[in-house]
């Protein structure tokens, strides 16, 4: 008889290939199939005496796997997974499941899954986090779609996800979207968490003329308090690596400019869309964008000729203000991914569990940290919490820490020191614990070149000026 696999994988980039040896060491038979058929006989070869198969067609393929299907396509994002759901659908079965663990944009994924109940067919979209060690060693996922089907596939992806305290960084979050967009929020964050630290860095560098591997010592330190997490600790690695060309520190023979593949900017749009204020991470994408004009920041900096100044002050003093001011940042930028999942549960219908979407990104993925727990606890105590900023943990840490945070702004802005995302964070915070915005006086201007109404503070009602009269 035709040997057939649990499950299986369509697409053998670096991101199926590790998928697929992590399914086979948790006991699960794999076949494969990827556009380039190659690359399948390449695979085989290497994994020889493992539980793998491999097909040349997609027919073949489908015919490779046990009733009902389970199958994970792990191509590149966008056409490519529609083209390969086109070619995989004629070929399937009422019933069959097919998981989509790729960066696909949510309302891609809430497209798909439409069309494909409408063919009798059961979709996730899955957010996987964790680049290419974590879909070896274990990832955190993040799955939306049918409760039907994720009640078949949820055992195993519990089971190759990243486990933090015995507990697995796999949640299914609601239907169609909600996985796509847990991860997308994730990407958000984590661009942001990512600039935050490289201001910081800078500030060192440029305010206090630390050394990298200084700045690489204080990061070492501070990845074993409050701000513990892989993002500090690879800032550490790195600021103590040497070019072996140069023997310079090698951070610095790096061209400043960032690259980016769309997933933070989906979140900054998606903030825009749901009018939920993303300051810290929009600012995060802008400072990329504004690091690609590579030419034209240094053609401006001839021109301009202004010299960044050092700190006078005490430089210990500093350090430790750098450090308030990076975690009642990250404060903020958290407060700003969270309100934006509440803002999507909501337009969406999707009952997200935020507490939970903190807990899967505790272990394998890019912002995992410590600070997680606390947010997860935040939840515990107060599920409908408006803002993270207003939980009583947090509340403290950011009281404490705001003449430090005043003091490293002031700096940067006197110094001359860009910092767009830390600038942000604090104008985040100053605003939303106001009681009073100028938000008056822009009313009064629509309403005086629009007519387009206000309110007024002391009775209820639209009202309009003649303010021409
Ligand atoms: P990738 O470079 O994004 O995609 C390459 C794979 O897609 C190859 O298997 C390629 O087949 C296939 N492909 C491209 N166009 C196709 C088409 N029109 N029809 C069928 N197959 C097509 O690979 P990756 O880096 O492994 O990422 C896979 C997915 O995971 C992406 O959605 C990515 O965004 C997401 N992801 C990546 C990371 C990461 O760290 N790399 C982390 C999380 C999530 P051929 O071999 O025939 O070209």
């Amino acid at each position: 008889m035709k040997e057939t696999f649990d499950i299986g994988l369509i697409g053998l980039a670096v991101m199926g290939e590790n998928l697929a040896l992590n399914l086979e060491r948790n006991g699960y038979s794999v076949a494969l199939y990827n556009r380039s058929t190659a690359k399948v006989d390449q695979f085989l070869a290497k994994a020889q005496g493992q539980h793998f198969g491999g097909a040349h067609s997609v027919k073949e393929f489908v015919s490779l796997l046990q009733t009902p299907r389970q199958i994970i396509i792990m191509v590149k994002a966008g056409q490519p997974v529609d083209d390969m759901l086109n070619q995989l659908t004629p070929h399937l079965s009422q019933g069959d499941i097919v998981m989509d663990c790729g960066n696909s944009f949510f309302e891609d994924t809430r497209r798909r899954s439409r069309d494909l109940a409408a063919q009798g067919f059961r979709f996730l979209g899955i957010g996987v986090s964790g680049g290419e060690e974590g879909a070896l060693k274990g990832p955190s996922l993040m799955i939306g779609g049918p409760e039907d089907a994720y009640a078949e596939v949820g055992e195993m992806f519990k089971t190759i996800s990243a486990h933090v305290q015995g507990k697995a960084c796999a949640f299914h979050f609601g239907p169609d979207g909600a996985g796509h967009y847990v991860k997308t929020v994730h990407n958000g964050i984590e661009y942001a968490d990512m600039q935050l630290i490289a201001e910081t860095y800078h500030l060192m560098k440029e305010a206090l003329g630390l050394s990298a591997e200084e700045t690489g010592a204080i990061f070492r330190t501070w990845n074993h308090g409050e701000l513990e997490s892989y993002l500090i600790e690879i800032t550490g690695d790195i600021l103590k690596r040497r070019d072996p060309e140069t023997g310079r520190p090698l951070v610095e023979m790096i061209l400043d400019k960032a690259a980016q593949k769309g997933t933070g900017k989906w979140t900054s749009q998606s903030a825009l869309e749901l009018g939920v204020p993303t300051p810290t991470i929009t600012e995060a994408v802008f400072a990329r964008l504004m690091s690609s004009l590579k030419a034209e920041r240094l053609e401006a900096s001839e021109r301009f000729g202004i010299q960044n100044l050092p700190y006078a002050g005490d430089k210990q003093v500093f350090i430790q203000a750098l450090h308030d001011a990076l975690y009642s940042s990250k404060i903020c930028c958290y407060a700003q991914g969270f309100d934006l999942l509440k803002a999507a549960s909501r337009e969406y219908s999707w009952d997200l569990n935020l507490g939970e979407a903190a807990s899967v990104w505790r272990g394998g993925c890019i912002i995992r940290a410590q600070f997680l727990n606390r947010i997860t606890e935040a939840y515990d105590r107060d599920p409908n919490l408006p803002n993270l900023m207003l939980d009583p943990y947090f509340l403290a840490i950011l009281k404490k820490s705001l003449s430090s945070w005043r003091l490293v702004l002031s700096t940067a802005k006197s110094l001359g020191i860009p910092t767009p995302s830390l600038s942000a964070s604090l104008d985040y915070f100053d605003s939303y614990r106001q009681a009073v915005l100028p938000a008056n006086l822009l009313q009064a201007q629509r309403d005086y070149f629009g007519a387009h109404t206000y309110e007024r503070i002391d009775k209820p009602g639209s009202f309009h000026t003649e303010w021409l009269e």
